[in-house]
């Protein structure tokens, strides 16, 4: 299997595969408070998970990813224990500097892959700026690969990715079982979001959560109904039509 991750490539390698016109994944996630369940680096595990799956589906040198930005946006986790956030002008000036440094090497092409829903609003202006550094950039949360079928597979987060809840407790289950804890199953407290799910001002506008109010126990949805083989599931169709999306990017250069 061909190695993806960008830092764990050798100097000339990266320079011959920057000929390619290779599509960079650049994985962000958050350190944060997951319930009393999952470990704090939930997200950006599973957007690094994500990301690394699809690249490997794809031929050598169509994508590399490159290191995870371990933290996101997550001031109103803080009251738990556990989140580091960063500033949003932090993760703007970071994700810029990372834009410079790769378009030095001859990279056009971006692609932010999204594991926290709290970043949603900044990956989208962080790759509005990367323009500034001739890259094309696209920013998306890997959730939103699979569509109606997330509905489907976790019935017990109504279509949203929630917050340890169903969805992110399956996935953990998948990827690092060794570091959820098996009372999940038996866990109470946890918010159910049916109403959330359907609230017509969230249509229409951004809405920060507010933890202490909507779940005070740290968990948005039903993770009680979590499973490895759900996990399996998002993981592998995410990976999929992520991989799908990168053959179908523009080319930047001859
Ligand atoms: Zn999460």
């Amino acid at each position: 299997m061909h190695e993806v991750r960008w830092q764990k490539l050798r100097r000339d390698q990266i320079a011959e595969l920057a000929k390619r016109d290779p599509v960079l994944l650049l994985p962000i996630g958050s350190i944060e408070q997951h319930g009393p369940h999952l470990p704090i680096d939930t997200d950006t595990n599973s957007a690094t998970e994500v990301a690394e799956r699809a690249a490997r589906q794809l031929d050598d040198g169509s994508a590399l990813v490159l290191p995870s930005i371990t933290w996101g946006l997550s001031p109103y986790w803080l009251p738990f224990a556990g989140t580091i956030t960063l500033r949003p002008e932090t993760i703007l000036a970071l994700i810029s500097d990372i834009g410079v440094s790769v378009a030095a090497h001859g990279f056009r092409r971006l692609v932010i892959v999204n594991g926290h829903g709290g970043n949603a609003g900044i990956i989208a202006v962080a790759a509005t700026l990367l323009a500034d550094h001739g890259i094309r950039a696209y920013a998306l949360s890997y959730w939103s690969l699979l569509g109606p079928e997330l509905a489907e597979l976790t019935p017990g987060d109504h279509g949203m990715i929630g917050h340890a809840g169903q969805s992110e407790t399956s996935i953990q289950l998948h990827l690092q079982p060794d570091l959820v804890d098996a009372e999940f199953t038996s866990m109470t407290g946890w918010t159910d979001v049916a109403e959330i799910a359907v609230d017509p001002l969230r249509q229409v506008a951004a809405m920060p959560p507010l933890p202490l109010v909507e779940a005070p126990s740290g968990v948005y949805g039903n993770a009680t109904l979590a499973t490895a083989k759900i996990g399996e599931r998002i993981v592998g169709l995410a990976a999929e039509r992520l991989a799908v999306l990168i053959m179908g990017l523009p080319r930047q250069q001859g």
